[in-house]
């Protein structure tokens, strides 16, 4: 019912849009306006038969360091649920929120360590955190504005002090074989020394991993899905470590056994939730990748050969980089089902690998925010916060202002505040028009407005100049057209050609970003025969580290 019903809204919105077009061009003159195609009206249905999630922008917030509401230096709850404002605030018509739709929390259960990797007590919060009612009103928060909240999920492994795991040091405990234990030290890596025998733990000795050949864990971690997804309510998981689950000797990924896990869990997820979604950490290539998202494991993995790829692209320069997965990459994952992202909490920050250049942040922006796949920012990369490893350095609290402490906390931030905080915070770049918040904002609307770049095939464009990257994101009803100049050096005259594609007819030319006009008009190119791009000569200059996105539509 409610999709017969968006139909005939966005039917109704169109033909408004439509109306307003004619009457602008009838009137001459007027900055063409760009023509809405299935906007996200935040209904619970994907565009055009996609999943949910590709209608989707999440944001990846570690809450330790994302605002402390209570002056004890460590991020919480309460402290989230007064910045999700800052997030999307609920209300479609303003533009002054980020535009995310998506949440991401890092582990938020009781745990060993900082991070939360290392598990004490799956089904509890972390009371640095706040308590499960906290959580509660967070989640109900989250959902009112329309957004969706997974969370990480850590089942290849427990902390050391997880009390399984203590009960598991003792030969004759009924935990003893939640874990993998060894008498003697096996080869291979990843064994450790225990009161009685080696213990598997890929990772460290503080991190052993559950033995999922026993169907007591099994059930057990079923049971801890089945809580967050049904009594808690969280919209789905990121699988930590997914290549990781089930050893098979000394394969420790990607073993036969990981698969038949992922799958079997998916069949239980998906009885519990049936649109919930669960995008997985497999930390490799995307030829490896790939072999997850055959459609009854994962729905998502990340792509980390893509965000490697956009990130030297900009760092250097060239296109070379992101065309050549790009071009591997749309054949191999399904239509833009994997989760894109430029950095996460275990790799230096985007903005320190692209040299601290606003300017090369706004270029990565624009690719992983045009390019198909999910889009996952990490928090503070929209203002450019830098961090190189140790792990610590690429966590710190998030910049709210120059206030002190970055107005993070009032008391004293459990990791100190980055020092170029004075310079770089969200209240600064908020007044700023042309500041990486900005350019973040701005893209993501674009997103929500334009189902072609959210959902549309992707179609790469040749170009006559090593610095360009060009191409084309199509759905039945639009056609925009995505070119960079990833170099420092302006460029004039660039050519671009497309052997075949889905255009047809007269075309022209309206300009989505950058917001402001050019000098001067942006002429059509010609469709050819073969419904691609005749020899386009790039009819405006591209400037430094630039790049226009363009909605082609039919000459009327
Ligand atoms: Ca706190």
């Amino acid at each position: 019912m409610r999709t017969i019903l968006s139909r005939i809204w966005s039917g109704l919105i169109l033909v408004a849009l439509l109306l307003a077009c004619s009457a602008l061009a009838a009137c001459g003159g007027a900055t063409p306006t760009p023509l809405e195609v299935k906007p996200v009206l935040g209904l619970p249905e994907g565009t055009d038969g996609f999943p949910w999630w590709n209608d989707s922008v999440f944001y990846q917030v570690f809450v330790r360091s994302f605002y402390d509401s209570d002056g004890d230096g460590i991020g919480d709850f309460n402290g989230l649920i007064e910045k999700l404002d800052y997030l999307n605030d609920g209300d479609p018509n303003t533009t002054t929120d980020l535009g995310i739709s998506g949440l991401w929390l890092m582990p938020i259960h009781p745990a060993t360590s900082y991070h939360g990797y290392d598990v004490t007590d799956y089904y509890q919060v972390n009371p640095q955190y706040g308590t499960m009612d906290d959580f509660r009103r967070l989640l109900d928060a989250v959902h009112r504005r329309g957004m969706r909240l997974i969370i990480d999920l850590v089942l290849n492994h427990t902390s050391s002090e997880h009390p399984w795991f203590i009960a598991a040091q003792n030969p004759s405990s009924p935990f003893r074989d939640w874990y993998v234990w060894s008498d003697t030290e096996p080869v291979g890596s990843g064994w450790h020394l225990g009161q009685n025998g080696f213990y598997l733990g890929i990772f460290e000795d503080g991190m052993p991993d559950l033995n999922y050949r026993n169907p007591d864990v099994n059930a057990q971690m079923l049971d801890v899905a089945r809580y967050w997804l049904q009594e808690v309510g969280v919209d789905g998981f990121r699988i930590d470590a997914a290549k990781h689950i089930v050893e098979e000797g000394t394969i420790q990924s990607h073993s036969a056994s990981t698969h038949n896990w992922l799958a079997d869990f998916r069949v239980h997820f998906s009885a519990m939730k049936p649109d919930g979604l669960i995008v997985g950490e497999v930390w490799d290539n995307s030829v490896a990748v790939s072999q997850y998202l055959r459609g009854d494991e994962l729905h998502l993995a990340f792509n980390f050969d893509l965000a490697q790829a956009i990130l030297t692209s900009v760092r250097v320069g060239r296109a070379d980089a992101v065309a050549r997965i790009l071009a591997r990459d749309l054949k191999l994952l399904p239509n833009g089902q994997f989760a894109a992202f430029l950095s996460n909490h275990d790799q230096d920050r985007a903005m320190l690998v692209v040299g601290d250049d606003p300017a090369k942040a706004r270029l990565a922006a624009g690719l992983l925010l045009t390019l198909p796949g999910v889009p996952f920012i990490y928090y503070g990369e929209e203002i450019g916060m830098v961090g190189k490893k140790p792990d610590e350095q690429i966590r710190t609290p998030m910049q709210w202002s120059a206030g002190e402490n970055a107005g993070f906390t009032t008391g004293l931030p459990w990791e100190p505040v980055n020092p170029d905080y004075p310079q770089k915070n969200v209240q600064k770049q908020l007044q700023d028009g042309d500041s990486l918040l900005a350019a973040y904002r701005s893209l993501i609307r674009l997103r929500q407005r334009h189902a072609a770049l959210r959902v549309g095939d992707t179609l790469l464009l040749q170009a006559s100049d090593s610095a360009c990257l060009a191409y084309l994101r199509s759905v039945p009803e639009e056609n925009i057209l995505v070119v960079f100049n990833l170099g420092s050096q302006a460029l004039t005259g660039v050519t671009l050609e497309l052997a075949q594609g889905p255009l047809a007819g007269k075309l022209r030319v309206v300009q989505l970003f950058p917001s402001q006009p050019q000098r001067g008009t942006i002429s059509p190119p010609q469709v050819s025969a073969m419904g691609g791009i005749e020899s386009y000569r790039f009819p405006v200059e591209l400037p430094g580290n630039s790049f226009f996105i363009l909605q082609l539509l039919p000459e009327n």
